[in-house]
């Protein structure tokens, strides 16, 4: 299928490896431009370097923390007249309910719902001005379905999901649509820093690990990048002009309920 977004540029943040390099090809073989950040130089780059040799399009690297301000601030210096934005970030550390103070707080809401919130606020304004525009949060399931021990997710997510509920309704008509996808378990470096202390903790290995959470999947499996970022790229697409303030489910089925 023909997505028509072909000669459009791309902001996809944290996009390295795992789901926004998956949102990053998916953009590339789709025909966009893109500006591509992470906080590490050398995984960028060579992930910038392979998306230019497979699809012939242009990709920026900005090496910078997007949950800073003077990261976001390169990253904008580099977007350019950006068409699509992918919002993305590291997610925050496990815990329990009681283990958080202040500081935690804000550190996620910063990383989780500050930061995006900036971003839209930066980009949207233009793709309005220019009437077409398309923003994809990567958030995650634990907005419908909370995780016991990713209580700092669950409460930043909910608060990005709740400002994209409104804003999305007030900038539709501008040809501009923000949406939210939400990862279920992806077979990505997070999967495995999730995975790795449930293996010690068991005294299992990695692959019983991942064995044991695959077989509480419906699907069976963990879901790939390639899957991810082909959703997202279509969320990007001219074919999803309708769709507004969405929450996407990816999770094989693992959030268990009827709507
Ligand atoms: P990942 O495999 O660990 O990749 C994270 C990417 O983001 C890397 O490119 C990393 O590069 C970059 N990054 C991290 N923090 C950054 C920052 N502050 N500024 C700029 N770049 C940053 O993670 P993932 O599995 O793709 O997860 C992406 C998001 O989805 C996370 O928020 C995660 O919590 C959420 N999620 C993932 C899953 C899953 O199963 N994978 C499920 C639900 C939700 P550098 O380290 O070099 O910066």
């Amino acid at each position: 299928m023909d997505l028509g977004i072909k000669g459009k540029r791309a902001v996809v943040c944290a996009s390295s490896k795992g789901l926004g390099l998956g949102c990053a090809q998916a953009l590339a073989a789709a025909g966009c431009d893109l500006v591509m950040n992470a906080r590490g130089a050398e995984a960028l780059e060579a992930a910038a370097e392979t998306i230019r040799t497979a699809h012939g399009v242009s990709v920026e690297t900005v090496a910078a923390d997007i949950t800073g301000d003077d990261g976001r601030a390169k990253v904008l210096a580099a977007a350019g007249q950006a068409d699509i934005l992918v919002n993305n970030a590291g997610g925050p550390p496990p815990g329990m309910w009681h283990d958080w103070d202040r500081a935690d707080f804000i550190a996620a809401l910063d990383a989780n719902m500050l930061s995006p919130i900036a971003m839209i606020k930066a980009l949207v304004p233009g793709m309005m001005d220019r009437g077409w525009g398309r923003v994809v949060n990567i958030t995650s399931q634990s907005v419908k379905a909370p995780i016991p021990q990713l209580g700092l997710s669950n409460a930043a997510r909910t608060g990005l999901t709740g400002y994209v509920a409104g804003t999305s309704r007030q900038v539709a008509s501008a040809g501009v649509t923000i949406n939210n996808l939400l990862p279920g378990i992806h077979a990505t470096d997070r999967a495995e820093a999730l995975d790795g202390p449930v293996a010690a903790r068991d005294g299992i290995s990695l692959e019983e690990a991942r064995a044991r959470r695959s077989a509480t999947i419906p699907a069976g499996r963990y879901g790939s990048l390639e899957e991810f970022g082909a959703v997202c790229a279509f969320i990007c697409s001219q074919h999803a002009g309708f769709m507004v303030g969405q929450n996407i489910l990816l999770d094989g089925g693992a959030t268990n309920a009827t709507i």
